[in-house]
């Protein structure tokens, strides 16, 4: 089989030996003949996965015993309502930092439920910086952010200080550096992008913050029908979780977040620094804003991207468009990215300057 750079943005790339590992179990898991797409999620084996499942999370973030983490349908979309359906007071207000399309799609549904605030938005230059600086109003229900903007390609470096109990969509960085999750009362991320498949959302939240707001909440939307059903108040996504299983023993086998956080400053580094070598591209982003998971870019002469998709496509080079909204290229260097594609994406790089400069 050709090896194919995948820089895809979502589904993303996952590591090759957890692939092989979830096609194994969909014909014979856990040596029962039976696959694991046809076995009860109240069977002592899928038990484990699920146990198993919400401990790496718990360790891999440093999260205290307050927090219960579940896996549930929906999305990170879903997250959108059910954080304010389960942290907005009737009388209250939350608070929002608008960062990019994700951020607000979240604004949207937290309006329809309550009193939403944005407190600050980097809406006024498309979404190329983090905004900083802001008043944090003390008296919030909860401040919501985005640690990661996968379209625009800008990252919280630094996570604003505050007493507000903060809300993070982790859903394109999650576990791709060091972050102390104690820090944030509500953490949620979609799989797809650098956990698993798409089909489940993790959520870990802290569950002294739960049942306050004074509404009466559907029970499909309620944090804690889900954590007293350890998060199989329904039948969970089994098989996006078993693989979110896997992927997150692969990542702990081979060093944990020290060694991912080191190798995808690495990618980075090797991606933007030939970004402001090379004459033909030029980044999207305020500098000290670049995202370490999608990096976006664009040609000074967009005519010539023609002949550029050309010799990605012959280098095997794939899921390189841009998203619409920014235009140009976005390498997406989720944590299964291994430094190898990204020095194959530079070198292409190189190859096109030399032919078209
Ligand atoms: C992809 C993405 C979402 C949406 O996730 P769905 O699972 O498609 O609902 C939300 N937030 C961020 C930051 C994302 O990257």
């Amino acid at each position: 089989m050709t090896k194919v750079h995948n820089f895809s943005a979502g589904p993303g790339i996952l590591p090759a030996e957890v692939l092989k590992q979830a096609a194994e179990a969909c014909i014979n898991f856990d040596n029962l003949n039976l696959s694991l797409l046809e076995i009860s999620h109240r069977s002592k084996n899928y038990e484990k996965v699920m146990e198993e499942s919400r401990a790496m999370v718990k360790e891999l973030l440093g999260l205290n015993d307050n927090y219960k983490v579940l896996f549930l349908g929906g999305g990170a979309s879903l997250q959108f309502a059910m954080v304010p359906f389960n942290l907005l007071f009737t009388e209250g207000t939350a608070g929002y930092v608008n960062t990019g399309v994700w951020a607000t799609k979240a604004i949207k549904e937290a309006k329809l439920i309550g009193n939403t605030q944005v407190i600050a938005s980097s809406e006024d230059k498309n979404f190329n910086y983090i905004p900083k600086g802001y008043e944090i109003p003390s008296t919030l229900d909860y401040l919501h952010i985005t640690s990661n903007n996968t379209i625009y390609g800008t990252q919280m470096k630094e996570f604003p200080k505050t007493t507000v109990p903060l809300v993070c969509d982790m859903s394109s960085d999650i576990f791709s550096r060091k972050v102390n999750g104690n820090d944030f009362s509500l953490i949620y991320a979609g799989a797809q992008k650098n956990m698993g498949p798409a089909g489940a959302t993790m959520v870990a939240v802290d569950e002294t913050k739960l049942g306050k707001t004074g509404r009466k909440l559907l029970s499909m939307m309620d944090y804690q029908v889900h954590i007293k059903g350890d998060s199989m108040y329904n039948t969970p996504p089994v098989f996006p979780i078993y693989v979110t299983m896997l992927t997150l023993k692969w990542l702990k086998n081979n060093g944990g977040i020290p060694w991912i956080e080191q190798l995808n400053q690495q990618k980075a580094d090797t991606l933007y620094s030939e970004i402001d070598r090379n004459s033909m591209f030029v980044g999207t982003t305020a500098k000290e804003d670049r995202s370490h998971m999608n990096v976006t870019f664009v040609m000074h002469k967009p005519e010539l991207e023609v002949e550029f998709d050309k010799l990605a496509k012959e280098a095997n080079l794939s899921g390189l468009k841009g998203h619409r909204d920014v235009g140009g290229y976005r390498a997406s260097l989720y944590n299964a990215l291994p430094l190898e594609s990204v020095n194959a994406l530079v070198q292409v790089m190189q190859a096109f300057e030399k032919k078209f400069a």
